[in-house]
């Protein structure tokens, strides 16, 4: 019984190669989260960059694909946007 008992209290031993292992893994993964993360903040500048820019050049809230206001409750939420909700699906559709 006493003998059982101090079988269950003994420290966890670790596999340590395959706690090394999982840790590489987690550590590619958040690299690559990270990465993706970074891309898509890029994207998202180039975005407000260009909608910046057609702002200046007074294009800013009309649609190239068909030339409506994109409107502005899509503007409101997506200051960024191009193309209104319609082009934007229609692209998105191919
Ligand atoms: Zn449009």
């Amino acid at each position: 019984m006493i003998e059982g008992t101090r079988q269950a209290a003994r420290p966890v031993e670790l596999d340590q190669p395959a706690v090394g292992r999982v840790s590489r893994i987690d550590a590619i993964q958040q690299q690559k989260m990270l990465e993706a993360n970074r891309n898509a903040q890029r994207s998202r500048i180039q975005l407000v960059r260009s909608a910046l820019s057609r702002f200046d050049d007074g294009e800013y809230g009309d649609c190239p694909g068909c030339g409506e206001c994109v409107g502005y409750a899509r503007l409101k939420a997506r200051p960024e946007s191009v193309f209104c909700i319609d082009c934007q699906s229609s692209r998105e559709r191919g």
